[in-house]
Order: C-alpha cells, then sequence, then structure tokens
C-alpha cells in the first residue's frame, strides 16, 4: 500500500496549510467540523509525550489538563453528553405543545420528577401503599409472589448503567438463542445492590470502605423512611444480601453463552432449586403456563430458593421494604432524594455533588417514555444525510469484514463460508427503532413521580411478558434514538447505531474521512466484530447458539483471544486492581478487529488515490489521532473501580492502547523497541 508518510512531530504540525485558491474557496463552501479544521482538536495535543510511550496522552494530554470532571458528575469526556442533555431536555419541557398523546405524557412524567415543592408536599404518602404490600408478607407463597412481581422493578436503563437487579431471581421473556425464532422464558441472577459480588466477597480495602458505607446507607434509609430498628435491619438486610452473593456466578464465568443455557422443565424447580414456593412464584411473574425456562446460573437460582426456604420471613421483609424505598428515593422528598445520591453518587462513584433535580427527570423520562422523546430527537437532530453517511460507512466497513475474512490464512474454506454466510445476514440500523415503540397502554397523570415510575415499570412487565407466543420481533432495541451508544445483538444478527452516538467527536459529517473512519469507522467496525468475539461467534447466521467452526479453526482462533485476554491482564489502571483480560475480552476483540477493518474500508474509501495530507499529516496519521480522540475522558476513581470490577469495557485509556497491534501504527508514528508501548511484530495481537 502506497500511502503518504511523513514525519510526525510539532514542527510539521504547526507549519500552515498552503493556501490554493479553488482549494480554499471549496472549504469556505463547506460546512465547518465541530472540532478543529478537519475533525480534529490538535491544540488538545501533548507534544512532550512521544506517541510510542503513551499514545493517550499525547493525544489527548492537553485536553486532559485543561479539563476537570463537572462536580455532579462520574467522568467527563467533553460536550457530547452535555449537549444531548440539553436536546432532550429541550423536548421534554416543551413537550405538551407538540399536541399529541405521547408529547402530554412525556410532559407530565417529565415535570412531576422537577417539581420538588410536590415531591416534599407529598412527603411518603406515595409508598406507604408499597410498604404495606411488603409488611403484609406472611406466607412463603406471599413471600414467592412478591420476589416474582418485586423482580420486575427496575426499569432497563437503555444506557446499560442501570442499578443491579433488585431481587435474587431475575424473570424475563426473550429470544431462545438456540431457537431464535421464539421467545422462552428466562430466570436470571440479581438481588445484590453493590454493583457486583467482589464489593461483598472480596477484602480489598476500597471494598471494606464501601460495605460500611452501604451498611450505613441500609440504616439510614430505613430510618428515613420510619421504621424502627435501623441498624438491625440494615445488618440483615446486609447479611441476606453477602449470602445471596456468595452464590452468584461470577460475570466473567457469566459471559460464557453456552453455560447460561440451562433449559429447566416445570418439574426441575422444586427438584434443583429447593425452599421456593415456585407454583406460586412462577404464576406472579406470569409463567406459570410455560413449560421449558432457560436458567442462567442453575447455582445461583438454588442458592436464592434455598435462602428463600431458610432465612427468616421477617429478615425477607426488611430486605424488600429496602428495594421499595430504594426504588422511591429517587422522587421522594430530598433527604431521600439526598440519601440516595449519596450512597449510589458519592460513594460508588465518587461524584461530590448531587445533579440538579432536572438532570434526574431528563434519565428518568428517557427510561420510561425514551422511544417517544426520540421520534422528535430523530426529526429535529437527525438530518437524513447524516443517515445516508453512515449508513454508507456502514456498507463499507462490512465489506472490509468480508475481505479480512477471505484474506485469512489461518481458516479453512468451510469456515470461511459460514462466517461470510452470517455476515452476509448481518442487519445494520442507523438512527433508532423502527416503527418507535407504542406508549398507548402506559398512564401517566400530571404530579404523581412514583406512580408513574411504578406505572412505567408495569408497562415493561406486559411489554416483555406480551412476547410470549409471538414470532420474534427482529426490529426491536433496548436503546433510544438519543441514546449515546451503540450494541451488537448476536441472536437477532444485527447492529445498532442510535443517533445520540453519531456526534462529534464520534462523527461529524463535515470531517475529514480519515478522521470519521478513525471515530465512527472503528465503532461499526466494532459492532460488526462482536459478532466475531469470542461469545459472538459461537452464534451461527442464523443467530442461534451452534457451533460453526472446524475444530482447528477454533483452536488457532482461541490461541489469538487468550494472548489478547493476556495483554490486558498486564494492564493495571488502579494500583493492586488489574483489568480483567477475561471479563473484557469480547469489546477488546471488538476494539481490536474494528480498527483494523476500519483502517482497510478507510483505504478502499480512497479509490486507489493517494490520501491527501493535511496540516502536514498522513491520512493514516489522521486516522490514529482520531481513534485516540474519541476515548478522551477523566475518570473518578471510584468510578473506574466499578468499571474495572463490574464493566465489560476496558477504561478508555487502555482501549485505546489497541493501537500497539497495529502494524501500520508503528510505521505512522516511529514507534521504536524501547518505547513504553512498543511490541515486538510477534508479539502483537492478530484476531480477524
Ligand atoms: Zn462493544
Amino acid at each position: 500500500m502506497a500511502f503518504t508518510r511523513r514525519a510526525f512531530g510539532a514542527a510539521i504540525l504547526a507549519a500552515p496549510l498552503i493556501a490554493q485558491a479553488p482549494a480554499a474557496l471549496a472549504a469556505a463552501m463547506k460546512p465547518k467540523p465541530k472540532l478543529g479544521e478537519f475533525g480534529l482538536d490538535l491544540a488538545a495535543m501533548d507534544h512532550s509525550v512521544a506517541p510510542g510511550d503513551d499514545f493517550f496522552r499525547y493525544v489527548n494530554g492537553g485536553w486532559l489538563k485543561a479539563n476537570t470532571i463537572p462536580a455532579d458528575r462520574s467522568s467527563f469526556g467533553g460536550d457530547l453528553a452535555d449537549n444531548t442533555q440539553a436536546r432532550t431536555r429541550a423536548i421534554m419541557e416543551s413537550a405538551g405543545a407538540l399536541g399529541t398523546a405521547n408529547g402530554r405524557k412525556i410532559a407530565d412524567y417529565y415535570s412531576a420528577w422537577t417539581d420538588e415543592a410536590a415531591l416534599e408536599r407529598r412527603g411518603t404518602e406515595p409508598l406507604k401503599p408499597e410498604l404495606a404490600k411488603v409488611a403484609a408478607i406472611s406466607t412463603p407463597a406471599d413471600l414467592a409472589r412478591s420476589l416474582a412481581r418485586l423482580s420486575w422493578g427496575d426499569l432497563a436503563n437503555p444506557n446499560g448503567a442501570g442499578r443491579p437487579e433488585p431481587t435474587p431471581i431475575v424473570a424475563g421473556v426473550s429470544v431462545d438463542v438456540k431457537q431464535p425464532t421464539r421467545y422462552v422464558a428466562t430466570l436470571g441472577q440479581g438481588g445484590i445492590c453493590m454493583p457486583d459480588r467482589d464489593y461483598y466477597l472480596v477484602d480489598a480495602p476500597a471494598n471494606v470502605a464501601i460495605r460500611q458505607a452501604y451498611q450505613a446507607h441500609l440504616a439510614k434509609m430505613f430510618a428515613l423512611a420510619g421504621f424502627d430498628d435501623p441498624e438491625g435491619r440494615a445488618r440483615r438486610v446486609y447479611a441476606l444480601e453477602e449470602r445471596i452473593a456468595k452464590g452468584h456466578r461470577s460475570r466473567e464465568a457469566s459471559r460464557q453463552a453456552e453455560k447460561r443455557y440451562n433449559p429447566f422443565a416445570r418439574a426441575d424447580f422444586a427438584a434443583k432449586a429447593q425452599g421456593l414456593d415456585w407454583d406460586a412464584y412462577l404464576k406472579a411473574a406470569g409463567l406459570d403456563g410455560e413449560s421449558v425456562f432457560i436458567v442462567a446460573a442453575p447455582e445461583s437460582l438454588a442458592a436464592s430458593a434455598a435462602a428463600a426456604g431458610d432465612v427468616p420471613l421477617a429478615d425477607w421483609r426488611d430486605y424488600l421494604a429496602f428495594r421499595a424505598i430504594r426504588n422511591f428515593a429517587p422522587c421522594g422528598p430530598a433527604a431521600f432524594r439526598a440519601e440516595d445520591f449519596d450512597y449510589n453518587g458519592h460513594v460508588l462513584s465518587g461524584t461530590p455533588q448531587q445533579p440538579a433535580p432536572w438532570k434526574q427527570a431528563v434519565v428518568q423520562t428517557d427510561r420510561a417514555l425514551g422511544q417517544a422523546v426520540g421520534q422528535v430527537y430523530l426529526e429535529r437532530h437527525f438530518p437524513p444525510a447524516s443517515r445516508a453517511m453512515v449508513t454508507d460507512m456502514t456498507r463499507n466497513l462490512k465489506l472490509a469484514m468480508g475481505q479480512r475474512i477471505k484474506g485469512l490464512t489461518w481458516m479453512t474454506p468451510a469456515t470461511k463460508a459460514r462466517a461470510l454466510a452470517k455476515l452476509q445476514n448481518l442487519h445494520i440500523e442507523v438512527g433508532g427503532q423502527t416503527p418507535p415503540r407504542d406508549y398507548a397502554s402506559l398512564e401517566v397523570r400530571p404530579g404523581e413521580a412514583f406512580e408513574n415510575l411504578l406505572r412505567a415499570q408495569d408497562f415493561t412487565r406486559r411489554r416483555v411478558l406480551a412476547r410470549l407466543g409471538r414470532p420474534v420481533d427482529r426490529g426491536e432495541w433496548s436503546m433510544n434514538p438519543q441514546t449515546i451508544n451503540a450494541q451488537s445483538n448476536s441472536t437477532l444478527v444485527k447492529v445498532m447505531f442510535p443517533a445520540g452516538y453519531l456526534q462529534p467527536p464520534n462523527f461529524d459529517p463535515a470531517a475529514d474521512p480519515a478522521v470519521n473512519y478513525g471515530a465512527i469507522g472503528r465503532v461499526i467496525g466494532h459492532e460488526i466484530s462482536h459478532q466475531f468475539d469470542d461469545q459472538g461467534s459461537k452464534f451461527d447466521e442464523t443467530g442461534a447458539l451452534n457451533n460453526w467452526w472446524a475444530p482447528e479453526d477454533l483452536a488457532r482462533f482461541q490461541k489469538a483471544t487468550a494472548a489478547l485476554a493476556s495483554q490486558y491482564d498486564g494492564y493495571e489502571p488502579l494500583p493492586g486492581l488489574h483489568i480483567n483480560g477475561r471479563l473484557t475480552l469480547g469489546e477488546n476483540i471488538g476494539d481490536l478487529a474494528g480498527l483494523a477493518i476500519s483502517l482497510d474500508a478507510y483505504h478502499a474509501s480512497l479509490g486507489g488515490k493517494p490520501a491527501p495530507v493535511l496540516a502536514g499529516l498522513s491520512g493514516d496519521q489522521r486516522f490514529f489521532l482520531s481513534f485516540a480522540q474519541t476515548h478522551r475522558s477523566l475518570q473518578r476513581e471510584n468510578a473506574l473501580r466499578q468499571q474495572l470490577i463490574s464493566d465489560p469495557h476496558s477504561p478508555n485509556e487502555w482501549r485505546s492502547a489497541e493501537v500497539r497491534n497495529m502494524d501500520a501504527w508503528y510505521a505512522e508514528f516511529g514507534v521504536k523497541p524501547g518505547q513504553k508501548m512498543y511490541l515486538p511484530p510477534e508479539g502483537r495481537v492478530r484476531v480477524w
């Protein structure tokens, strides 16, 4: 490949663009990219750092020094989140003027959360019926019914960062991964209110401190809700959660798709998970008509059922009362909101200051009515030209992945044919779900923040239950159009890019193509690659969990991915706390393969012509700079700790370190042996 290569340094960067009249005219007529003159924030670089020593700081060092995390946030990555929040706020605050049924619901839902005087005036009145239901639990069957009803308690968070599921057994209805043309009842694990079982079970000093803070939080919440003996209740709730945590399967083990597939017949529950009144539970969960259930972690199910059988009902009542209070707290009086923030925001993420009520209202309305908000967002903020451009790039990335598969020297033709068939079937969707979710059966009343939340939770429960017996809806999204994220779904064989993600620095229709390929291109590549990561690759071209690999190909693939896992195991973002290479493997494969195929797609997009040199930078240099620019972010220490323990994504700084595995990066930035990020060619991981 003959692409312009330039020595890279401050002197060349500072050189002025050579002015040419026609080019200058054309440039003046084009819309300006949001960052820099072609989409790169070159002023944010730190030239005192060598790219081969610390590429993240070389690209972002100036930005990292110039910015601080806002007091009410746990991390900061630039204007993108603020812009989206301001846009969705504007939609919600003016939704009543839309003159539609959804507009009315959005306006009422939102304003109930921002009316602080009303939240104060109503006090704990809205909570009382929920606590009365818990207090009425007096038999094992009552307990089973309550666990089933509350297992639907939390609204799914479209950003994937919701609170842990409130109850030990989480009922649901999902696509049957071995028979992806039908839905099936599912039972997963939950029931702890610290972010992961490690917080209960690993005695690191930080965990011990967070445990103590959590127990104090439990006691304060009981006291606020008017319970006697708050400390005693806190101790018992904590002890029960700790017992449930001991039964949990680890996150790393939970990623293994085939091990999550454990079919139970109705009779299996009594034999394999004794202690819970399963007849009462399944009836209350709306699943008593089912004959097959897929259990994610039978050992965890057995442990929780045993706890239902031998932990006193009084302890369970405290456990469930806390969950009712916790569900209420974000829309309760100020003292509840402050205590809820103190634990969930301050303790767990290190955020010093509670966000303004309107920010909470935006988050909550987004969860309850997000796809209705998203229809307005798409009309106002996602021009057809942007949709067309991104759709075009998705096609180029898909082609590049196909070329990669065809060119693999280690894969046998039979496995290649299956991989290509899967790629052929892969569906790529941009913007948001079409048609959007129908909210007709969700009732929203003015001034009833908590009751509206309960109705929204019940709406989700009914929506999920209604899947039973219906054909699989392949068009469904769990994200909203304004969500800043992207997703890959192995069972539906599709990847999705919401409009909210498609903003600078991720995507800018006015930016240089190299910059867009280094940013949104590699994210498209990342999501496509998820279909071929350590777990996605277990699903065939129909979305079924079904091994399509020749044994020798699978062995080679697993060897390459194991090397990537140990590379990431070697990173230590906090003293004593390493990245978990197995927990993050799927994301790291996605990052590496996404980067590789996006660079290929960028080269292909040049149509055989050399890339232009801009500000002394070659096309490939701009590609890699853009890649690292999209990762710029600041994060509080406890938020980083929570991510390292519970999140399958490596922290941004280490995600950007994937460049170490790319030969082109070494050539473009003159990276030499002895530099901190240097890997000898045989040490660079290649998966796809
Ligand atoms: Zn991913």
